[in-house]
């Protein structure tokens, strides 16, 4: 990290907190010479973090044994400052540089599948059917190791000029956050309706 080199950070728990905060990163690959940048899911098992998708989805086609970019932000306020060009944004942020490589041991890409769900709603692999054969198949599994992983994290109020102190408009923080709402139970459901454990736990702990 360069600009504010202060905010960044390498070490591995800094790194890890973010990453398991977080349920969506941006996947970049090099596509026929031009940059391609993919929103995707991941999730972080030890020193590795996984990205899926079907056996035909052309970012993760392209990353197979690759070099890839990922990164992860989480927004955690916007920062309004006395000036326009003053103002900010308060987040946490990795960006991860490394070779993605296609899982194909069985075990760890069932891992991986089985932790993606849990990392989204923790508990809610227990409560469905696990994946078949078939769908294992049809369903290409990455990993990047983080070995070349950095952190930036902004926190605090707007950092004003001296010069303007004296202006009137209102500076400061507001905080974001990431909330759920009440459960919509699906239209066929024949079994029981009520919410499942692993989302009351979800709305719990992410409240
Ligand atoms: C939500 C959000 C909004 C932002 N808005 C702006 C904006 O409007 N304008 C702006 O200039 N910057 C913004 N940033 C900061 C931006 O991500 C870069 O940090 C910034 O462009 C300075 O990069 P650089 O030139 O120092 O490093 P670069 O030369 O671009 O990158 C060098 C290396 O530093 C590391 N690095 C750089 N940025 C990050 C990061 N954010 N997180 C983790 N590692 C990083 C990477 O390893 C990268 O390979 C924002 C960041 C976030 C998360």
């Amino acid at each position: 990290v360069r600009r504010h080199a202060e905010r960044a950070a390498y070490d591995r728990e800094t790194v890890n907190a973010i990453l398991d905060a977080a349920v969506i990163c941006h996947l970049g690959v090099l596509a026929l010479g031009s940059p391609l940048v993919i929103p995707t899911s991941f999730v972080r098992i030890g020193n590795r973090i996984y990205l899926h998708g079907a056996r035909a989805n052309r970012s993760l086609a392209l990353a197979g044994g690759s070099p890839v970019c990922v990164t992860v932000s989480i927004l955690d306020g916007l920062v309004l400052a006395r000036s326009a060009f003053g103002h900010s944004m308060n987040y946490r942020a990795v960006v991860v540089l490394g070779k993605a490589t296609i899982v194909t041991d069985a075990a760890e890409k069932l891992a991986a599948l089985v932790a993606f769900v849990d990392h989204v709603i923790p508990g809610r692999s227990a409560e469905v059917r696990p994946p078949s054969d078939s769908e294992l198949a049809s369903t290409t599994v990455l990993s990047v190791n983080l070995d070349e992983a950095s952190a930036k994290i902004r926190t605090g109020p707007p950092i004003d000029t001296q010069a303007d102190a004296g202006v009137s408009a209102w500076a400061g923080e507001v905080p974001m956050h990431t909330e759920f709402g009440e459960a919509v139970a699906a239209p066929f459901i024949v079994s029981d309706t009520s919410e499942p454990a692993s989302i009351a736990r979800l709305r719990r702990e992410r409240a």
